[in-house]
C-alpha cells in the first residue's frame, strides 16, 4: 500500500494571491486567509502559519 501525503493543487499559490487581490480590491483588506490550505497541511506548517497571521493581524488591525 502506498502512502500519498497531501499536498496543494498545481496554481494553488496563483489562486491565493488571486483571492488576496480580490478582496483587496473589494475592500475586505482587514480579512486574513489563514489556515491549512494558505500554510500548509502538517501541524507544524499551521503552526507556523499562526504566528504569522498573528503578525499580520496585529500590523493590520493597528496599522504598522
Ligand atoms: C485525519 C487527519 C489526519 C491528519 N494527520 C496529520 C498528521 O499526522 N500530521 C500532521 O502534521 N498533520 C496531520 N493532519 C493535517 C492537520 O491536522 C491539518 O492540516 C491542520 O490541523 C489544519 O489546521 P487548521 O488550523 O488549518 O484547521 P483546523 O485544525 O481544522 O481548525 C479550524 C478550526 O476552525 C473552526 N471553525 C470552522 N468554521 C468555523 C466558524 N464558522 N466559526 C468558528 N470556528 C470555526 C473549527 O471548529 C476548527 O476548530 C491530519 C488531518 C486529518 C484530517
Amino acid at each position: 500500500m502506498s502512502v500519498v501525503a497531501a499536498q496543494f493543487n498545481v496554481g494553488h499559490l496563483d489562486l491565493l494571491d488571486t483571492a488576496r487581490t480580490s478582496m483587496d480590491a473589494a475592500g475586505y483588506d482587514k480579512v486574513v486567509l489563514a489556515g491549512n490550505y494558505v500554510a500548509g497541511v502538517a501541524i507544524g506548517k499551521c503552526v507556523d502559519g499562526a504566528y504569522t497571521t498573528a503578525d499580520t493581524l496585529d500590523a493590520v488591525l493597528n496599522k504598522k
